[in-house]
């Protein structure tokens, strides 16, 4: 039994905050886990082009996907070995059924010391106050464009109005940490770089420029419009000339803020992998996989430990062999195998 629970303190990776079970869950390159990405399903009321095809993707049904108490247990299981920030994603994850709840629930586990959500904000406006009730700590809201037109182009849906309600109602109800995600893409939102880090003049948030990734079957990637991480960090440059470096989380190397601004602009090389050395994540999909990386093809099953009486020492074995495993890099893990699925929605972004 390898939970053992142990009440020294330990820093975090921020070397902040500190939390009660040491770090349990570790690589063979001496990298450590304590931050879980699950996703909570895979449909979604957007049809971003990079994501999914108009018609969508082979959705499995719900009773394929974990439970919210399955959701639980595991979290309890990651907890137990280290495990201290939770991140739900999907899919669209304000499209489950009892997601308050279960963000409730999360919030209320020993050892979990932040719960956070990544989201289009296409439904957040009427949920934020039950949100910031259950004890969400940070929500990152997927925004690519503030022009309605493209915003239709690239999800394929008119609801840019909607996204931005949602997010102007995480800050009415002050959820801690706000982020807006943007996926840059050339010759589409270059042209609003300025516009996105305006969004940081007034408000303490996070706008956060991400590089396209080949997650899609169909490939937008390869069309030209990638724009990656050095390329948008000239622009800024040479957009806010007297913008300063600044701290972000282990994925944002990159970050940045403008004098006098209140929030912060980051630059995610998600792509480019730069950053695979600090990385912390352990990720599940909805429906039971481990990835012990984005990149990953080899998944460890842990849908079928939850629903066949296995032992949470079982489950904890699993997990700590998956991370155990992980590739020094997104680059060996691409190359690991060919990917099975189609879109970052089966994956959890
Ligand atoms: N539906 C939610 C959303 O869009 O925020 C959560 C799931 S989505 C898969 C999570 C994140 O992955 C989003 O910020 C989205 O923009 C990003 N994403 C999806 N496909 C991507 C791709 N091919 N390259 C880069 N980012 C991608
Ligand atoms: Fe839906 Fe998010 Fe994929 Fe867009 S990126 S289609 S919002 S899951």
């Amino acid at each position: 039994m390898r939970m053992k629970l142990n009440k020294n303190e330990h820093q975090n990776d921020s070397g902040v905050q500190k939390y009660a079970v040491p770090p349990l869950l570790k690589d063979q390159f001496g990298r450590t886990f304590n931050y879980l990405r699950i996703a909570v399903n895979e449909i979604c009321n957007l049809r971003c082009i990079y994501c999914m095809p108009e018609e969508g993707v082979p959705f499995k049904p719900s009773k394929e996907l974990l439970t919210s108490d399955e959701i639980i247990r595991f979290i309890k299981v990651a907890a137990g070995l280290g495990v201290i920030k939770i991140r739900f994603t999907g899919g669209e994850p304000l499209l489950r059924k009892g997601l308050v709840q279960l963000i409730s629930d999360v919030s209320n586990i020993p050892n979990i010391q932040s719960v956070h959500l990544t989201t289009n904000g296409v439904l957040l406006e009427g949920m934020a106050v039950e949100l910031k009730g259950a004890g969400l700590h940070g929500i990152n809201i997927s925004i690519d464009t503030l022009d309605p037109d493209k915003y239709k182009m690239i999800t394929r849906r008119d609801e840019v109005e909607k996204a931005l309600k949602g997010l102007k109602a995480a800050k009415e109800v002050k959820i801690p940490s706000i982020k807006v995600n943007v996926v840059a893409l050339r010759g589409f939102n270059d042209s609003e770089i300025s516009d996105f880090v305006n969004l940081t003049k007034h408000y303490p948030l996070t706008v956060r420029f991400i590089e396209l990734m080949p997650f899609d079957a169909h490939q937008i990637w390869k069309t030209g419009k990638f724009f990656s991480a050095k390329q948008i960090i000239n622009d800024l440059k040479q957009l806010f000339p007297n913008i300063k470096t600044s701290i972000g989380t282990a994925t944002e190397h990159s970050i940045f803020s403008v004098p006098g601004f209140k929030g912060k602009v980051a630059v995610i090389p998600s792509y480019s992998r730069d950053l695979c050395s600090a990385c912390n994540r352990v990720r599940l999909t909805a429906d039971g996989q481990i990835r012990n990386c984005l990149y990953a093809k080899n998944e460890y099953n842990v849908k079928e430990l939850l629903m066949n009486g296995s032992t949470d020492n079982d489950i904890a074995d699993l997990l700590l062999k998956a991370m155990w495993k992980k590739p020094i890099d997104g680059w060996k893990a691409q190359r690991s195998g060919k990917e099975h699925r189609e879109s970052m929605t089966q994956i959890g972004g």
